[in-house]
């Protein structure tokens, strides 16, 4: 049940529900009739969202565990709640600087023109998340549109409904539905989200519905931010330790289960040094997860969807003639079907007619490349649409700068996995295929935030107009 949400299609239109309407009326009358909210206001609206999701870890925790079968409790409670407050406290202590108006031309000749900028809330903001981090990816962005001074409504992904249910039901106790609102339901709900006239529309999830999105949006003008995902390269240079970026690299991949969209996909390394690291990467699999099916911490696939696709991709590139190797020590049956688990896979040997070569794995399989000169990796970057993150794994800084510098990537990490995400005031955001605009931070205010430019003058003449209407000829001295 999608919280009583129904919609119909007439003609392929789609025809709103009435709850949806009703939401987003009534948050903009709301919006309109209070005026914009002090900065106490905003902090209040983060705070008892804040509170909320502390109040009710535990059950959150339980909820996002049980929509995936198996999954660590302490990664869920690290990654969704811990990782999530840490941005939401920083943006809420910066809430009174961010919205204080900027002045303009102090001291400037034109001493008659007062002129400032004053960051203005945009309205009603809606978000649209995906399953992978079901809270953390609705929360963070509403505590930047709440500090931006905006009502919000979210929609959450139909894959994990324990949470999505959980949260909404969270969220009705205790925020009135003029300031915050969620609903639940699949792509019909989702559809009819997204072309409503929101004054802002923020979707984090795949390119393909990304677009979908975007056409939504189009007919009312909604601008939009789309977080998106795709195949995200590591590279490993040439002089680099490989057994501590091997390490890194594996362990990086099976976060959540491979379920994230800043995992590695693919790494390439020295074609002269590629068995060194396929050892090195499978010994860590092997010493890190001993066991796969046995263990209620090693996270399933989200869905049999899910499951079915990855597992589609491997037997694809093992059919193709692809190298498959399943980091799996005690012999178990994997694939699972029944607890939708699939071991550590290694795959290399891979070409371009693979799927796996094409598509965003988002499961635990790595795809190994090599490369002769770093201008082979350069060039496959650049061919490939533009990934969300590029992991470089190295010393050399001279190679290092010479990758960064010529090509396009939605952020770029270092000798880490995720380490792009971990100061509060970096943006974070995709470009061409992997999304456009950015939050976290001073980001996600400004996305949620219309920098409105306010001038106003006691000069004696027009300042503007008395040299662009009769007579002609008067310029006016402002000295
Ligand atoms: P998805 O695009 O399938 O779904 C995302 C949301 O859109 C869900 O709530 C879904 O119900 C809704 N939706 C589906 N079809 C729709 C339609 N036609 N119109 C409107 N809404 C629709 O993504 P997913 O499978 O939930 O998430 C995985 C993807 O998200 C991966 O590509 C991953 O890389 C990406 N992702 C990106 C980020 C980021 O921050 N950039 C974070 C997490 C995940």
């Amino acid at each position: 049940d999608s919280a009583g949400i129904a919609t119909s299609k007439v003609d392929g239109r789609v025809i709103h529900d009435e709850t949806l309407d009703r939401i987003l009326k009534l948050q903009r009358t709301a919006f309109l009739a209070d005026g914009f909210p002090s900065a106490g206001v905003r902090r209040n609206r983060i705070d008892r969202l804040v509170a909320l999701v502390l109040d009710n870890a535990d059950a959150l925790v339980d909820a996002i565990v049980s929509d995936f079968g198996s999954k660590s409790r302490a990664a869920t409670l690290a990654t969704e709640i811990v990782g999530s407050l840490e941005g939401i406290e920083h943006t809420r202590a910066n809430v009174e600087k961010w919205m204080k108006p900027e002045r303009l031309m102090r001291g400037g000749r034109l001493t008659g023109i007062r002129a400032e900028v004053v960051p203005t809330p945009l309205g009603v903001v809606g978000i649209i998340g995906p399953w992978n981090f079901p809270l953390h990816l609705v929360i963070l962005p509403a505590a930047a549109a709440f500090a931006a001074g905006n009502r919000v409504v979210i929609k959450m992904s139909e894959v994990t409904p324990a949470t999505s249910d959980l949260f909404a039901a969270l969220v009705a106790a205790r925020f009135d539905e003029s300031e915050l609102a969620v609903v639940t339901g699949g792509v019909e709900v989702g559809a009819a989200f997204s072309s409503l006239p929101f004054d802002h529309l923020f979707f984090t999830g795949s390119p393909g519905v990304g677009k979908r999105i975007l056409a939504a949006a189009a007919p009312n003008l909604v601008p939009v931010t789309l977080e998106l995902g795709g195949k995200n390269p590591v590279v490993v240079g040439p002089r680099t330790d490989i057994d501590r970026a091997a390490e890194r690299i594996a362990l990086g991949r099976m976060v959540n289960g491979g379920q994230v969209c800043i995992c590695p996909d693919y790494v390439m390394v020295p074609e002269s040094r590629a068995e060194e690291f396929a050892a090195a990467v499978t010994a860590t699999w092997r010493n890190r997860f001993p066991v796969v099916l046995a263990d209620p911490e090693y996270p399933s696939c989200v869905n049999d969807a899910n499951y079915e696709r990855v597992t589609a991709l491997i037997d694809d590139a093992r059919e193709k003639g692809a190298l498959v190797r399943v980091a799996s020590p005690h012999g178990e049956r994997l694939p699972d079907a029944r607890s939708r688990k699939i071991a550590p896979t290694l795959v290399s040997g891979v070409s371009d007619d693979m799927d796996i070569a094409q598509e965003e794995i988002f499961g635990p399989v790595l795809l190994l490349r090599t490369y002769r000169d770093l201008s082979e990796v350069v060039a496959y970057v650049n061919e490939r649409p533009s990934p969300l993150v590029a992991y470089w794994f190295g010393e050399d800084d001279d190679d290092f700068r010479r990758f960064v510098g010529s090509t396009r990537t939605g952020g770029v990490a270092r000798n880490e996995f995720g380490i792009h995400m971990l100061p509060a005031t970096a943006p974070f955001g995709g470009v061409g295929n992997s999304g456009m605009g950015a939050y976290h931070g001073r980001a996600g205010f400004d996305t949620f935030t219309h920098r409105r430019s306010v001038v106003g003058t006691d000069l004696p003449f027009m300042v503007t107009t008395s040299s662009a209407v009769p007579p002609f000829g008067v310029v006016p001295r402002l000295i």
